[in-house]
C-alpha cells in the first residue's frame, strides 16, 4: 500500500505547521521561514534586505519666494506743456504709504511738489 509522496516538511511537530516560501514555493515548516520586508514569508536563503534606495527622500522644492510686495502705485501728473523728467516720493521712508508727496523734476528744471 502506497500513500502520497512525503516531502521533508511532512512530519508532525507540535505547535508548527507547513507553509510554502513565497519566492520558491518550497514547502517547509513555518518556524523555518522568515518574514520578508514585503510581509511575505520566505526561506532564510531567499530572504533579502530592502534596498537602501527605497529610503531616499527628495529635498523639498519650495518655489514660493520668502516674501513679496506689491508694485507701488503709478503717479499721474496733470500738467499741460510740462514734461516730467523724474518723480520720487519725499518725506517718508515707506513707498507704499497712501498719502505720499512727490517731488517732480520737469524738463525746464522747475521743481514741483504734490500733496
Ligand atoms: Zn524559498
Amino acid at each position: 500500500m502506497s500513500g502520497p509522496i512525503k516531502g521533508q516538511a511532512d512530519f508532525l511537530e507540535l505547535g508548527d505547521w507547513n507553509s510554502v516560501c513565497s519566492m520558491c514555493g518550497r514547502k517547509r515548516k513555518a518556524s523555518q521561514l522568515v518574514r520578508h520586508w514585503q510581509g511575505m514569508y520566505r526561506c532564510p536563503e531567499h530572504s533579502e534586505v530592502r534596498h537602501s534606495q527605497d529610503f531616499v527622500r527628495a529635498v523639498p522644492d519650495i518655489q514660493t519666494p520668502p516674501w513679496v510686495q506689491p508694485m507701488p502705485a503709478d503717479v499721474f501728473v496733470d500738467l499741460p506743456d510740462t514734461l516730467v523728467v523724474e518723480a520720487y516720493p519725499v518725506g517718508t521712508d515707506d513707498p507704499f504709504e497712501s498719502t505720499l508727496r512727490f517731488e517732480i523734476l520737469t524738463e525746464g528744471g522747475v521743481p514741483l511738489t504734490t500733496e
